[in-house]
């Protein structure tokens, strides 16, 4: 009989894939995906602690489930609740005392083990938020069901950098590798499922040191040039990046892979070399320049995209002038920029030296207006160019589809429906501060 599973998932595309993989898992179980909870037999909150409120959302989403779940209990019916992810990680004991009706508590790194929970959660709480020895991977399915032309893939997970304001080292644990022939042979089953795109994932993707299928190492280069040869694969992307891991090779995979997309997301975290220092980096703000003038030397289409922090402790009005520095030297094409949030278990959380919230708040507007203004130049400067867009699904208006650019813009164009999988040269007539607009030309027409 079909069962429904409804998965919310928070946080970043390593959580998008961790809950198509526990849907994977659950299938052959007889789980199908609900439209809502509210018809859902299994519930999973699939969850993010990286910046503040994040555990408070997940109790508050928390409340409306439990009223879903007494409602089917009334109907004589039974709702299963699990909570996962890195918010389970770090607060599973608290979640299971708060909230008595969450029936599964499961870290990151145990979700291969639900169906055992499922199997178990008729008998009272269970959790697993254990960093088991063996590796997940060897234990998820192997069958990939690709929801569009565009698929993540997992290839490095966990994080030994402990920069001093960051969770992950502590819910996803020590880094580790997939080996390259595990990888190449399910970016292989995403191919023939469907998908034209595959962006590599790891919380530090291009610390990627896995084994080769020949017996040595091979770092992110050395895959990204063996996943270029896979016939039917036209786009790849990695993410996220560390500065201090774009070795040699990697430069040269920019230079030497067409498929390798010229947009690439490299944190920052700040401009200011003492901040860098504090926040345990490893890098300062000249060898980011650097290493940016590397890859667009290898690559000069390169667009770029970063993360920063703004107000993290002992941060000065001088400190953030170099950030604003940094950006305006370097111009991103995009970025995302938060306030410093004091994570518990964190060095930094405990600094004496915290920067006041009015503080933080001026200078994420002051950050923001000039990656916004940069933002909106990159997008304007495409307008009249020719770019080559993978077509992905329909869009808002009828006759519509969205795709992406090379540089991840969401570009919206007329086409038939039966184009979505295609790589089309779309004319950009328009730009908008988020997305392209443009023409699709005609068959035949390079991009
Ligand atoms: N591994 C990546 C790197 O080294 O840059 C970042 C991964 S983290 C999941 C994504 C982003 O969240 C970070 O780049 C950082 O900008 C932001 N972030 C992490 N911890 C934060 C905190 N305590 N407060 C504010 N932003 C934070
Ligand atoms: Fe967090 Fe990235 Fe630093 Fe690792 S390298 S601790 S994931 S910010």
């Amino acid at each position: 009989m079909t069962k429904q599973l409804f998965i919310k998932t928070y946080g970043c595309q390593m959580n998008v894939y961790d809950s198509a993989r526990m849907a994977e898992l659950m299938a052959p179980l007889g789980y199908a995906a609900a439209s809502g909870p509210e018809s859902a037999d299994l519930v999973i909150l699939n969850t993010c602690h990286i910046r503040e409120k994040a555990a408070e959302k997940v109790f508050s989403e928390l409340g409306g489930i439990r009223r879903l779940k007494e409602a089917r209990q009334r109907r004589g019916g039974r709702m299963i609740v699990a909570v996962a992810g890195c918010v389970a990680q770090a607060e599973g004991a608290e979640i299971l005392a708060r909230a008595p009706f969450v029936d599964i508590v499961v870290g990151p790194q145990a979700y291969h083990r639900l169906p055992d929970m499922v199997a178990r959660a008729g008998a009272g709480q269970v959790q697993d938020t254990s960093f088991p020895p063996e590796a997940k991977f060897d234990h998820l399915p192997e069958s990939r069901e690709v929801a569009g032309v565009s698929a993540f893939l997992t290839v490095q997970e966990g994080c030994d950098k402990f920069c001093t304001f960051c969770v992950v080292p502590y819910t996803r644990g020590a880094e580790y590798s997939r080996p390259a022939g595990e990888i190449i042979a399910e970016a292989r089953r995403l191919v023939a499922g469907g998908a034209r795109e595959v962006t590599l994932l790891g919380q530090n993707v291009n610390a990627y040191h896995g084994a080769a299928p020949d017996g040595g190492s091979w770092g992110l280069g050395d895959l990204l040039r063996a996943l270029a040869e896979l016939p039917g694969l036209a786009r790849l992307r990695y993410t996220t990046s560390h500065p201090k891991d774009v070795d040699d090779s990697l430069v040269a995979a920019h230079r030497e892979v067409p498929q390798l997309m010229p947009f690439l997301h490299l944190p920052v975290q700040s401009g200011s070399d003492r901040v860098l220092a504090a926040m345990n980096r490893r890098h300062g703000a000249s060898d980011y320049r650097r290493t940016v003038e590397r890859l667009r030397v290898a690559r000069p289409d390169l667009a770029l995209s970063s993360d920063f922090i703004v107000g993290f402790p002992g941060e000065d009005a001088a400190d953030f002038a170099a950030t604003l520095d940094l950006v305006r030297d370097i111009g991103f094409a995009q970025a995302f920029s938060f306030k410093y949030s004091p994570r518990p278990g964190t060095p930094a959380a405990t600094a004496a030296d915290q920067v006041p919230e009015p503080v933080k708040v001026e200078r994420l507007a002051a950050l923001q207006a000039l990656l916004g203004e940069q933002q909106r130049a990159f997008n304007a400067g495409c307008v009249g160019r020719t770019l080559p867009v993978l077509l992905e699904r329909p869009g808002r208006h009828p006759g519509q589809l969205v795709g992406r650019s090379p540089y991840l813009q969401s570009v919206h164009a007329e086409a038939p429906s039966e184009r979505i999988g295609e790589i089309v040269a779309v004319r950009i007539a328009a730009a908008r501060p988020n997305s392209l607009a443009g023409i699709v030309a005609p068959p035949g027409r390079a991009a």
